[in-house]
């Protein structure tokens, strides 16, 4: 690293195996050894989540890069520094992204641009095919004013979501793609493609079997649940993420690299809670469906048990709304899937839920 990238308050040691990638307190921080492991910090954007992570693999003149954070100047800037202050050429760099967010994609232009080979699990293209097209955004549109929004708050909510969502295979970025099952190799590692659906369809977690290491995208964090959103018709989100937690919590991960925010404890027991968690909610749901035969899921949603008063709901900002509304839908649909419930269109198209009889 030379004097002038130090002048510019970077580059600064920060504990042991650490160096600064600006004044603003972003870091780039070893987290294993055997082969090297390398945590970047970048900004996250809009949620509360404080930041997202970018882990750099690197074994001999090879390197990993998983996931790559939000698209952000300031974030391009600590990513390209963090690799330089590792000694990493970008043209000798895989990208491989866990899920399409845009939390975890937003630099894919960048990154190839810089000359990175940029790989992504199938599913995670077909992600981006399918949610960043504007026949989505007419579908959520649709899907919410049948839930019992209004039209203006169902356009508002889909507007706000579809400017999160980014096509960056249209945008010219050259993917290629892994199946599940195949192995990306970085050095000594030969990192298995595993499915983890739940939070989007296609996501994949990378697995590395000898030292039971497991980059997780946003399959689970610590920090809090990751929010399950509706997809389409006849899917089941929230069934398909308890069934990845409970698998992953069989795994036997020891070290869990994730999408933001460090381990904090097992993994088996944080995948157990929070597969309970979401359990306890749809029960919830049905309860609430019980109670009242026949509301619609905007009338259910406020007996859900969201930690959010529903009575401020005109002045929450519209990205929380559209997370609230939509993993509300994602429960009912939950409980159609499982035949718990079913829904009957009323005359007006919107959706009335009844629980099958017991
Ligand atoms: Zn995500
Ligand atoms: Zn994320």
């Amino acid at each position: 690293m030379n004097g002038d990238a130090r002048d510019e308050g970077w580059g600064q040691g920060c504990g042991e195996n650490c160096f600064t990638l600006d004044e603003d307190g972003f870091t780039c921080h070893r987290v294993l050894d055997e082969p090297e492991v390398w945590r970047v910090e970048l900004l996250m954007h809009d949620t509360f989540l404080p930041s997202v992570n970018v882990f750099v693999v690197r074994d001999g003149d090879e390197t990993l890069v998983v996931d790559s954070g939000t698209p952000d100047d300031f974030n391009d800037t600590r990513l390209m520094r963090a690799l330089l202050g590792l000694g990493v050429d970008p043209e000798r760099v895989t990208v491989f992204f866990t899920h399409a967010h845009i939390d975890h994609t937003g630099l894919a232009r960048e990154l190839a641009e810089a000359g990175a080979r940029v790989v992504v699990p199938e599913g995670v293209l077909a992600d981006m095919r399918r949610f960043a097209v504007p026949a989505w955004r007419e579908t959520m549109a649709r899907r919410l004013r049948a839930e019992g929004f209004s039209a203006d708050e169902s356009a508002e909510l889909a507007d706000v979501i579809w400017d999160h969502a980014r096509n960056f295979e249209r945008e010219g970025v050259p993917f290629e793609t892994v199946a599940a099952g195949e192995r990306l190799r970085c050095g000594r590692w030969a990192l298995e493609v595993v499915p983890m659906p739940g939070h989007t369809p296609g996501q994949c977690a990378l697995w590395e079997p000898r030292s039971r290491t497991a980059f997780l995208g946003d399959a689970v964090l610590f920090l809090c649940s990751t929010c399950i959103g509706f997809w389409d018709e006849g899917d089941d989100p929230i069934g398909e993420q308890i069934a990845t937690l409970r698998a992953l919590a069989g795994r036997g991960v020891e070290h869990a690299l994730m999408g933001h925010g460090l381990q904090g404890g097992e993994l088996a027991v944080r995948c157990e809670k929070n597969a309970q968690h979401h359990e306890r909610r749809s029960a919830r749901a049905l309860e609430a469906i019980r109670q009242g035969p026949g509301r619609c899921g905007r009338e259910l949603m406020g007996a859900m048990g969201w930690r959010m008063h529903l009575e401020d709901w005109g002045e929450t900002p519209a990205l929380t709304r559209w997370f609230l509304a939509s993993e509300s839908v994602a429960h009912l649909d939950h409980l159609v899937a499982t035949g718990a419930a079913r829904r009957e269109p009323d005359a007006a198209g919107v959706h009335r839920y009844f629980a099958a009889e017991r």
